[in-house]
């Protein structure tokens, strides 16, 4: 291995540079395995993400150098690195499974970036690990592809998320509903703990590992809580806040997630774990995006409700780390977790407020935007109405383009009538309100036949070309783009009903 690095050494000189700093592995062996990526047979690289890539130093002229695959599909191993898969649990549809884990993926190490910032390179789709049970240990190119080009969506509608450096297709076949090639995807996060990592360790009553990863986060994500009166009451403060606003952030934008089991909750507040998730179009309070959630629990309009139980699941966890008294723990983090409703609350509230562009704040707001909601459900394209919103000047609001797509007419005027009151009150000029709304609503989204063209595309011609059309893109989702209009378009029926399994 050694040799052939160093023969190597001068083409990949910005791989070769990266500044492995792997934390995680210096913690005990029962937080991980230890083990390698399999390559995939005829591996190559379909899709590199420059920009992300720019903060560590890798370019993508570095990307097309001959040994970069081979490097993030575990062919070689990188200098320093040191592959592990991280063992986590977590409640799945409400179930506790005590052992859950990185059954496809291994965190190959966690390196620096340009601003000494700490990022888990982690690689998803890279055959079994300990944690496998029983299946394969691969992604396929289509989840890959949703997942990578969701990453990068979300990062560019300014939502928490994990990221994605690139995407590597291949000639492996794997098997799911029908055989399928597949691929492995390059994620990048500054950590990858789950509430389920928490809670792994809790309940098989290892409270000194519950310890050391709670001590863990604090030293590398929480640093500034660390003398606080109690340091673990306080990072799961800011846990509820940044997932109050996650959620927020999602519903906002409509964003469905699919699958939110407690292992798939990122301790940092990040949209973690991309599988059927998919964006609203034609507005429904109740859109269920995983085909396998047969009781819609994961439903659109349930998911601040669910990140609400995942919170308590994590509070149970953290319960020895509060105080040695169960009953007070009980009741600190109780008190904490109270806080969840009054914030995702006021940060909804706020995002409503803001897409519907008013500035100040009204008794009447959140019911003026739940009419609309409830006008729109099964009718129209939440993203273009609300876009189109903005760019109507107030004398002219009776005329939204599409006002015929509202079954009842009568009460949608009556809406408007209301809005354009409301609108008055503010007295702020139809420029200055289309350029904040403009700035919240945006014009692209990640419509499900936006990432099935690019997937076909992908899968019969070998042909990536429309994942690189799409990064940029989504990259920059507030502005207009020439000649990108049909990417604002909603979907065709067929691509809107699209329901996805989890573990594809
Ligand atoms: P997910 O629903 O994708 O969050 O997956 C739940 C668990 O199943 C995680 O621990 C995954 O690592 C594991 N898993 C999902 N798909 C596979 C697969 N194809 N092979 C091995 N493990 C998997
Ligand atoms: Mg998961």
């Amino acid at each position: 291995m050694s040799t052939i690095l160093k023969s190597d050494h001068s083409r990949i000189m910005s791989l070769e540079s990266l500044a492995f700093d792997n934390r995680y592995a210096k913690l005990p062996a029962a937080f991980f395995h230890t083990t390698s990526p399999r390559p995939l047979k005829g591996a190559h690289l379909a899709s590199f993400n420059g920009r992300l890539g720019r903060q560590l130093g890798v370019t993508v002229a570095d990307s097309a150098q001959h040994g970069f695959i081979d490097y993030f599909t575990g062919a070689r191993e990188m200098a320093g690195a040191a592959p592990l898969a991280m063992v986590y649990a977590g409640h799945q549809f409400g179930h506790y499974v005590p052992q859950l884990g990185d059954g496809r993926a291994v965190l190959l190490g966690q390196v620096r970036d340009k601003q000494q910032r700490l990022w888990d390179l982690h690689l998803k789709g890279s055959g079994p690990t300990r944690f496998s049970r029983g299946s394969d240990g691969r992604a396929v190119l289509r989840s890959s592809i949703r997942e990578y080009l969701c990453s990068e969506a979300m990062f560019g509608l300014g939502i928490p998320t994990t990221r994605a450096l690139c995407l590597i297709a291949s000639r492996e076949r794997v098997v799911r509903e029908r055989v399928e090639p597949g691929a492995m995807l390059v994620r990048m996060s500054p950590s990858h703990v789950r509430f389920g990592s928490f809670e792994y360790f809790y309940h098989r009553d290892e409270y000194d590992h519950l310890r050391q990863l709670g001590e863990y986060l604090l030293e590398e994500e929480f640093l500034h809580l660390r003398d606080e009166s109690s340091p673990f009451l306080a990072m799961f403060d800011e846990v509820v806040s940044s997932t109050a606003r996650l959620i927020a952030q999602w519903q906002g934008v409509g964003f469905c997630h699919g699958v939110m089991n407690s292992d798939n909750m990122s301790i940092l507040g990040l949209t973690l774990d991309y599988g059927p998730f998919a964006f609203i179009e034609t507005f429904e309070k109740d859109y269920i995006c995983n085909h396998s959630d047969y009781q819609g629990r994961y439903a659109f309009g349930r998911q601040p409700e669910m990140a609400h139980f995942n919170l308590l699941c994590l509070a149970t966890a953290l319960l020895p780390l509060v105080d040695d008294d169960k009953a007070v723990a009980i009741a600190q983090l109780r008190e904490v977790l109270a806080n969840y409703w009054p914030r995702f609350n006021a940060a909804y509230l706020a995002i409503a407020r803001a897409k519907l562009g008013l500035v100040t704040d009204e008794a009447g707001d959140l019911e003026l935007w739940q009419g609309l909601l409830q006008l729109m459900e099964g009718q129209v394209d939440y993203t273009t109405f609300l876009r189109e919103l903005g760019a109507i000047p107030l004398s002219q609001l009776a005329h939204h383009p599409q006002r015929e797509a509202f079954a009842d007419l009568q009460s949608f005027d009556l809406w408007i009538y209301e809005y354009r009151q409301r609108l008055a009150r503010e007295g702020r000029s139809d420029e200055a309100r289309r350029d904040a709304m403009n700035g919240v609503n945006p014009k692209y989204i990640l419509r499900n036949a936006m990432a099935e063209s690019a997937i076909r595309k992908a899968e019969e011609e070998g042909d990536y070309s429309e994942i690189d059309r799409l990064l940029p893109l989504l990259h920059d989702p507030f502005s207009e783009q020439a000649g990108m209009d049909a990417y604002a378009r909603p979907s065709p029926e067929w691509a809107q009903r699209i329901q996805l399994s989890c573990s594809s």
